[in-house]
């Protein structure tokens, strides 16, 4: 039977970032049950580089996203993944809505975060043309990334440190054995068995369900899993924007704001429903909440230009308030050489290569 260092669960851009990390010291394989890398949330969010700002102070979101956002520009540069620090305004539109910016302004802070600046009017105007707001913030070190061109990058990495990207290939389950594990993988419907010394369970989504799998692991210790789809539509046609557009966060999201994509395409989203199971269908019929969502910071929106895009979905922890990364390792859970991570949502794109670092020092700390 074969035996390998580490097996990752999951090619998306938290899965590869892990594989090309420990790479660098270690055998690794990255399986991915769908044909390609990046198919679920990595492929279907916003492609922002978020600054770090929204976040409660030492949180796990606060801590990799700052970190993450510098080595991820930097990484972007070392590797020629497309990236343009746009830089986004954040719009109030009555005092309470100030209030809350006046609070992001020292949330942000506190996280590391000491470049948003306020926008007198002739500033907002100039920023955002056509955008009506009592008050604004710019956040000059927000920006844009090529998602699928930054996984790319992540196998390039992964394969010169002879590393494995294999695509196809389902984790099934796993037995805990003297230094390792069993593992058991399904790859185009035949069943074979390996072993590995460190196992990680980068699954997004389906980690919750993986982790189930993974015998010692009882279900108490296995977090719960609630699906928050975030739809987006797309604005056919020109517009004034050279960064990008939000309005205050709200409670599940950062609320229905304008990105801009490397194209200069612009698109709004996304909006929040909690749903059973994984479905990516999108519901035209929000076009009208949509529609009152952008007009209250850019009444000029053409209401026919919006086309329903793509759809998201966010691995919610829990049905409200503030949620953190899960990183559980054996000090947690009492299982050497296992890595669970759970409600890997935004900023996880943000924070991958930060969240790689950490994974290798947990593994380094064994
Ligand atoms: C609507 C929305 C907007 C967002 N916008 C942003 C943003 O602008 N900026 C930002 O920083 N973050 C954003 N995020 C968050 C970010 O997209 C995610 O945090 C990040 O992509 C998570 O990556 P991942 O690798 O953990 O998960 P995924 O990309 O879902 O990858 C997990 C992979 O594991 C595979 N897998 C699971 N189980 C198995 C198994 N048993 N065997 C084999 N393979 C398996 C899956 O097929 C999948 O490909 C957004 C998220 C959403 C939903």
């Amino acid at each position: 039977m074969e035996h390998i260092d580490t097996l990752v669960i999951g090619a998306g851009a938290v899965g590869l970032s892990i594989g090309a990390q420990l790479s660098q010291q270690r055998e690794v394989f990255v399986v991915e049950q769908g044909k390609h890398f990046g198919e679920h949330t990595s492929s279907r969010n916003s492609e922002v580089i978020h600054a770090g700002i929204y976040y409660p102070s030492d949180s796990a979101k606060a801590r990799h996203c700052v970190a993450g956002k510098a080595l991820l520009y930097q990484h972007c540069e070392d590797y020629g993944v497309p990236v343009k620090m746009l830089g986004k305004v954040i719009t109030a539109q009555n005092d309470a809505e100030i209030q809350t910016l006046e609070k992001l302004i020292l949330q942000a802070e506190q996280n590391g975060v000491d470049d948003l600046y306020w926008l007198s009017q002739v500033e907002l105007q100039q920023k955002a043309p056509q955008i009506t707001a009592k008050a604004g913030l710019f956040s000059p070190s927000t920006g844009i990334i090529d998602s699928h061109q930054f996984m790319l990058s992540l196998i390039g990495q992964l394969e010169h440190n002879q590393g494995h990207f294999v695509a196809n290939t389902q984790f099934i389950s796993a037995t805990p054995v003297q230094r390792g594990f069993l593992v058991t993988l399904n790859c185009e419907g035949q069943t074979f068995t390996l072993s590995c010394t460190h196992l990680i369970n980068a699954g997004g989504l389906f980690a919750q369900h993986n982790a189930a799998k993974i015998e010692g692991l009882s279900g108490a210790q296995i977090p719960p899993i609630h699906y928050c789809r975030g739809q987006y539509f797309s604005y056919q046609g020109a517009h004034p924007f050279k960064h990008l557009i939000y309005p205050v966060p709200e409670q599940h999201g950062l609320g229905i704001h304008a990105t801009i994509d490397l194209a200069g395409q612009l698109r709004f989203g996304p909006d929040t429903q909690f749903i059973d199971t994984i479905d990516y269908a999108t519901d035209s019929s929000a076009l009208n909440t949509f529609y009152q969502a952008i007009q209250r910071y850019w009444p000029q929106v053409d209401k026919s230009k919006l086309h329903i895009d793509y759809a998201g979905i966010r691995p919610k922890l829990q049905t409200s308030g503030a949620q953190d990364f899960i990183i559980e390792n054996q000090s947690i859970h009492g299982i050497a050489g296992l890595i669970n991570l759970y409600g890997i949502e935004s900023p996880g794109l943000t924070a991958s290569l930060s969240l790689a670092q950490s994974i290798q020092a947990l593994l380094d700390a064994e």
